[in-house]
């Protein structure tokens, strides 16, 4: 357990071991050959881009991967050294930061390449880039049957090298995989006609986490691991199919402890009304940190081994739970009276019960992905 951060009783506590283990996993199923992308896009999904970046270099990805031009300036500044790609097309405006920082961007139209290739070309450089295809997610991308018509007329430039080809699935995460199929035999008929056509593919990628855990025709000659880096399964569909241990709890410690009678209402709009002999414990963090709103009066937290009942709304930087006092809870392991200064874990397990990004994000009718980004906004992290 993680000592709390000097100026905040809320935190997140990352687990590099993790991290670690991951990578490692993710080389046991893949095999030697695939290089291993790590995706540290959005502060690595909330962990920390910098110390998760170093963790996974360090224990066998070789690429990194980012969404935004400023987290690829951000890495460089603090003196990552190894390939970036972003995945994808940035506006042009953005060049120079490009050319500056060695970031690799996807290309997805010809106006972009152009204005890549002159501008490296001036600069003196040559900069590489990798194709982004679309194979049938229809998000961003060449249409599959337009890649190698594309490749040729940006081939003449000087200034730009094809260092990769690689597509997105929609729905490699799904119980059903005809629609994955069908993207994936687009890409290998591309890969194949590109290669009959003498076209250089460079480097060939296509694997999110799902695919890695699921589809070993996907690897190609790298996988791009997100969720899976972080110890969280895609969807329901991944459960089992791999040994995953997840980096991210959230804790935090008693600043306030109060028995308000019954009836007595708590917090905003006064939605929950004492019913008596509670006491009502408050925590500092919130809606800015990541605990999204409409957990409010649902969501559950461990005190102590026990599962207890989060109650009113939960604000912008604090929240309460409910602590029965003199609670049937159980005989053997009753309920101590709650004191300030006492740890809470949010997310995390303690005394052998859990609770789960994954539990918190059925609750919500979302994903593991879109809570642990959230719990990346405000609070401080502590490594372990
Ligand atoms: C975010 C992203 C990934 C990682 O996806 P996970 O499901 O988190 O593994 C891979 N490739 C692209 C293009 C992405 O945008």
């Amino acid at each position: 357990m993680s000592e709390a951060p000097l100026t905040r009783d809320a935190w997140a506590e990352i687990d590099l071991g993790a991290i670690r283990h991951n990578v490692k996993e993710t080389r046991a199923r893949v095999g030697r050959k695939p290089m291993i992308c790590a995706v540290v896009k959005a502060n690595a999904y909330g962990h920390g881009a910098l110390e998760v970046a170093r963790t996974a270099l360090d224990s066998g990805a070789s690429v990194l991967a980012i969404a935004t031009v400023d987290e690829g300036i951000q890495l460089r500044d603090s003196g990552i050294t190894a390939p970036i790609l972003l995945l994808s097309e940035p506006p042009v405006s953005s060049i120079p930061f490009l050319l500056e920082k060695s970031i690799t961007p996807s290309i997805t139209t010809l106006d972009f390449a152009l204005a890549l290739g002159e501008q490296a070309d001036r600069a003196g450089l040559v900069a590489p880039y990798h194709l982004k295809v679309n194979t049938g997610m229809n998000r961003i991308g060449i249409h599959y049957t337009e890649v190698i018509e594309f490749l040729k007329t940006i081939a003449f430039h000087r200034g730009l090298k094809h260092e990769g080809t690689f597509t997105h699935f929609a729905t490699a995460d799904a119980s059903d995989d005809w629609d994955f199929k069908i993207q994936l035999s687009r890409f290998i008929e591309l890969i194949e006609a590109m290669r009959l056509a003498g076209v250089d593919t460079g480097i060939v990628h296509c694997a999110n986490s799902a695919t890695t855990i699921r589809y070993a025709q996907g690897y190609f000659d790298m996988v791009r691991l997100g969720v899976s880096l972080y110890g969280l399964h895609p969807s329901s569909v991944t459960y089992g199919k791999m040994n995953l241990k997840p980096a991210m709890s959230i804790h935090a410690k008693v600043t306030h402890v109060a028995e308000p009678a019954v009836g007595e209402g708590v917090s905003y709009g006064l939605i929950y009304r004492s019913p008596g002999n509670v006491q009502i414990a408050t925590i500092p963090i919130g809606y800015a940190d990541g605990l999204r709103r409409n957990l409010s009066d649902k969501m559950k937290v461990l005190y102590k081994g026990h599962i207890l009942q989060q109650v009113g709304r939960i604000c912008m930087d604090q929240c309460m739970f409910e602590a029965p006092l003199s609670s049937g809870l159980s005989r053997l392991n009753p309920l101590p009276p709650v004191n300030v200064g006492d740890e809470v874990v949010i997310i995390g397990e303690q005394g052998g019960n859990k609770i789960t990004l994954d539990m918190m994000a059925d609750q919500l009718d979302t994903i593991n992905y879109e809570l642990a980004c959230g719990f990346g906004m405000r609070l401080p992290r502590v490594y372990v």
